[in-house]
C-alpha cells in the first residue's frame, strides 16, 4: 500500500475529522472470466482500517481494471484509443461517425467499455492507415455526419500522417505491382529489391554527371542485363518494359519518389527535367562488390554519353529490337548485350 497524500478532512468510514490518505493498492479481479490485477486508488482511514472509494475514484478504479483486461487480452487501452483519436484531431463523437459506429461508442471505449475484437481491429488499421482514415472522413463529410469544419480540422491531421506513410504506402504499391510478374526471366532471377534499386540510383548519380531520368532509366537497364550476362541475375530484380525511348522500369514514377532518391527539377522550355544527386549521407549496404564492378563498368562504357546517344545505343540492342512495344524486355537477351 502507497499514500499518495493526506489530507484532513471528515471521514465518512469513521464520521470523525482526522488525517485521511489517498492510497494506492493492487488489486484483482475477475473480469469477462479473466482473473486481472490493476493498481486502485482509495481513501484510508486508518482509525478503522478501512478503505473508501469516491466518486470520482469509482470510476478510475474500474477502468484501471478494463484497461488491465485489455492489456491481458491485447486490445487496445482506454488512452491507445485517446491517442489515435487524438492523433486525428477529432471528436469522440465525430470518430464514432467517421467508423459508422454508434455516436457514443468512441466515449464508451475511452471510458468504461470494453471494444470487442472487430472494433479492435478496425481501429488498430485506421491507426497506421491515414489514407484509408481520409476515405471514410470523406464519406461522412458528404453524408453530413460531421460538419464542415471538424471535416477540414482533421483532414489537416491525416493529410500530416500520410506525407509521414507516404513511402510506405510507395513501397507497398511497387511491390504489388510486381506481383504480376512471375516468371523470373522476366526480372532476371532476382526479387525486385528496393533498397538495392534506391543505392544503384545514388551511385550512378554520384558518379556521373548531369544524370537526368531517360539517361539514369538506361543505365539501370545497362546495369542489371549486364550483371545477369555476368552472373546470371541481374542486380535489382527490376522488369523494365520496352517503350519508345528504350527500356524503362516497371513502376519508374513510384520508384522516383521514394525516400532516399532525390532529384532538382529543371525547366527546359516547355518541358521539366528531372536531374538526379546522390542523397546527403548516401551509403552502399547493400549492393555487392561483383555488383559495383558492373555499375562501375556501365558508368566507363556509358556515363559519358548523351540523352539521344543512350537511346540511340538502346535502340541498337537485340534486347530492345525483339522486344514488342510496352512489353518486358526478357534478361535471356543479355547473350546478345553489345557490353561484356
Ligand atoms: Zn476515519
Amino acid at each position: 500500500m502507497k499514500t499518495l497524500k493526506s489530507e484532513k478532512k471528515l471521514c465518512l468510514l469513521c464520521m470523525e475529522e482526522h488525517e485521511v490518505e489517498t492510497v494506492e493498492v493492487i488489486d484483482h479481479e475477475v473480469f469477462k472470466g479473466e482473473e486481472v490485477s490493476f493498481t486502485a486508488q482509495y481513501d484510508y482511514c486508518s482509525a478503522t482500517e478501512d478503505f473508501l472509494e469516491s466518486e470520482e475514484m469509482i470510476k478510475a478504479n474500474s477502468l484501471a481494471m478494463k484497461d488491465a483486461y485489455r492489456e491481458k487480452l491485447g486490445l487496445l487501452t482506454s488512452n491507445e484509443i485517446h491517442d489515435i483519436r487524438k492523433k486525428y484531431d477529432i471528436s469522440q463523437k465525430d470518430f464514432s461517425e467517421v467508423l459508422g459506429w454508434g455516436r457514443a461508442t468512441i466515449t464508451r471505449y475511452e471510458n468504461h467499455q470494453v471494444q470487442d475484437r472487430a472494433h479492435d481491429d478496425v481501429l488498430r488499421k485506421i491507426s497506421c492507415d491515414p489514407k484509408w482514415f481520409i476515405e471514410k472522413l470523406h464519406e461522412a463529410k458528404e453524408q453530413d455526419k460531421i460538419s464542415e469544419k471538424a471535416y477540414l480540422k482533421s483532414l489537416h491531421e491525416a493529410n500530416e500522417q500520410y506525407k509521414k506513410k507516404k513511402n510506405h504506402y510507395l513501397i507497398d504499391s511497387i511491390y504489388a505491382s510486381y506481383a504480376d510478374y512471375e516468371d523470373p526471366i522476366t526480372r532476371g532471377n532476382s526479387d525486385l529489391n528496393l533498397k538495392k534499386v534506391i543505392e544503384m540510383i545514388n551511385y550512378l548519380s554520384e558518379k556521373v554527371n548531369s544524370l537526368h531520368k531517360v539517361k539514369l532509366m538506361k543505365m539501370l537497364w545497362f546495369s542489371d542485363i549486364l550483371n545477369f550476362k555476368r552472373k546470371g541475375q541481374s542486380i535489382s530484380g527490376l522488369v523494365y518494359n520496352a517503350l519508345p525511348m528504350g527500356a524503362v522500369p516497371e513502376g519508374y514514377e513510384q520508384i522516383v519518389l521514394l525516400d532516399g532518391v532525390q532529384f532538382d527539377t529543371i525547366q527546359y522550355g516547355e518541358n521539366i527535367g528531372y536531374k538526379f544527386k546522390p542523397s546527403p549521407g548516401f551509403e552502399i549496404t547493400e549492393l555487392t562488390d561483383e555488383e559495383i564492378q558492373t555499375l562501375e563498368h556501365i558508368i566507363s562504357e556509358v556515363g559519358h554519353l548523351t540523352t539521344d546517344e543512350i537511346v540511340h545505343k538502346m535502340h541498337e540492342e537485340e534486347a530492345y529490337k525483339h522486344t514488342a512495344c510496352n512489353s518486358p524486355i526478357p534478361y535471356s537477351f543479355a547473350k546478345d548485350l553489345t557490353i561484356d
